[in-house]
């Protein structure tokens, strides 16, 4: 890809967007960037670049768009943005930062998408690859941009690699050649209901992962959603399901406690499902879409098993962090759906006090009346979504609303017996009162620290 003396236009500037422009810089593109947030913010970032660029930053200007060779977009960009269908109108090329960095990788490519365990299932599938002894490495939304990794090998002479790449809709939305050998789609629930208009709109931009694969390549889809299920027909590449739910012809699936592979007419035991480190069936199913992945990449049954008897999971994904009084305490700040919520209150079945709560994104609160009737023995809000659900759940649950995370680990504490656990499951987006869920994460162990200290 020729990018020398074109001119580029970066869309948004946290650390993807900075790598793309450094990355385009040292090629000789000619660069802008655009961003919502203004010059003070994003200072640091500024002070990171290679080069002359120019900045169009505490918002978005329509020239920008429109007088430009190529557009390049930060994972976090809905195409859905008026600056981006007008560009779109005027036959702009626009660019998911992952498409620009796949021109540029050396390798094979395993994807994963889904509307929730991206994140486990791609550290899953990295674990498996590294305890096989396979050249490998993890990038795309997980904290290394796909982008940086094209930085650190293109021209290096480094070998080929295999990548595990986790893949958001948006990103989706805007690849063009990006080809997956093999691609995971783990399940598609609603999400972003507050940037996709239609639920099918959301599932298309999903399905895209399985855009440019041929039969020479491999869909791994879980059998238990009617969706992608669906969306298995469609796949050109060779299919292989998971189903936590039901013993499959061709697959990888949990009989009397027990993971099985079928495939290619033979059978083979793979682990008893009580030896899974992780907890909860959300993780069982990550674990069968990552065995599914690893029995296509050729891994062997022997270096999974070990591998699921021994992850630990993900910081901010049902993390046990301190065990209080016999009272334990887990964050799950990473979960910002329903779906996600939902399963961290199946996961755990001791009785609970969950803090929940942030910025909507207009989700259906009411959906988890199931799974905290009889449970949850306070619900403690907090964030701008306190008076939605406080109106979907109060005839289920006793709900009480809190300033911020301190007096929310306090009251929950209070209302804690041995025996019980305290659960950070928001449901919500966490930008009303964090700067993302990492920092929200961090915040309620700060906050547990501090009670375990006193
Ligand atoms: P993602 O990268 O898709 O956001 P993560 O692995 O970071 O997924 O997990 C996000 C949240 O979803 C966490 O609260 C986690 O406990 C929950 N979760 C993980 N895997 C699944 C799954 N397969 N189905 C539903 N929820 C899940």
């Amino acid at each position: 890809m020729k990018l020398k003396k074109k001119s580029v236009l970066v869309v948004g500037f946290a650390r993807s967007g900075l790598t793309a422009a450094n990355f385009l810089l040292k090629r000789g593109a000619r660069v802008t960037i655009t961003d919502l947030h203004n010059k003070n913010t994003l200072k640091e970032h500024i002070s990171q670049l290679v080069g002359p660029v120019q900045l169009s930053l505490g918002g978005h200007r329509l020239e920008d768009f429109l007088n430009t060779d190529l557009i390049v977009l930060s994972p976090g960009v809905s195409l859905s943005r008026p600056e981006l269908q007008a560009a779109s109108q005027h036959n702009i090329a626009i660019l998911s930062e992952v498409e620009l960095a796949y021109r540029f990788v050396n390798g094979t490519v395993i994807g994963v998408t889904g509307s929730n365990g991206k994140t486990t299932t791609t550290s899953l599938i990295g674990e498996l690859l590294k305890n096989s002894g396979k050249q490998s490495m993890v990038a795309g939304n997980i904290g290394f941009p796909l982008i940086q990794w094209a930085e650190t090998q293109y021209g290096s002479g480094a070998p080929p690699t295999t990548v595990v790449v986790e893949l958001s809709s948006f990103q989706l939305e805007t690849i063009e050649k990006f080809r997956c050998h093999i691609a995971a789609l783990l399940n598609l629930t609603p999400d972003h209901q507050d940037r996709y208009q239609k639920f099918e709109d959301y599932i298309r931009a999903k399905e895209r992962i399985f855009l440019n694969q041929t039969s020479g390549d491999h869909a791994i889809l879980n059998a238990d959603n009617p969706h992608t299920l669906e969306i298995a027909e469609r796949c050109k590449s060779s299919v292989l399901l998971f189903s936590r739910k039901r013993s499959l012809e061709k697959g990888v699936f949990v009989q009397k406690g027990i993971i099985r592979i079928r495939s290619k007419g033979k059978n083979h035991d793979l682990m008893p499902i009580q030896n899974i480190r992780l907890i909860g069936n959300h993780n069982l199913e990550n674990v069968l879409a990552a065995t599914a992945v690893g029995l296509v990449a050729g891994l062997t049954p022997k270096t999974m098993a070990k591998t699921f008897e021994n992850f630990r999971g993900v910081e901010h994904r049902l993390e046990l962090i301190a065990e209080l009084n016999s009272v334990s305490f887990y964050n799950d700040s990473k979960a910002t759906n329903i779906d996600s919520a939902s399963r961290a209150l199946q996961a755990l079945t001791v009785p609970l006090v969950v803090i929940m709560g942030g910025l909507d994104k207009g989700a259906d609160f009411g959906k988890l009346r199931p799974f905290m009737a009889d449970k949850v023995k306070l619900l403690i809000l907090i964030g701008s979504a306190t008076n939605k659900i406080h109106k979907a759940l109060s005839g289920t649950v006793k709900t009480i609303a809190v300033s911020d995370m301190i007096e929310a680990v306090q009251q929950a504490h209070q209302a804690t017996v041995p025996g019980d656990a305290v659960l950070l499951s928001p449901g919500c987006a966490s930008f009303d009162m964090f700067k993302n869920f990492e920092h929200r994460g961090r915040i309620f162990k700060q906050a547990v620290q501090a009670l375990e200290n006193s």
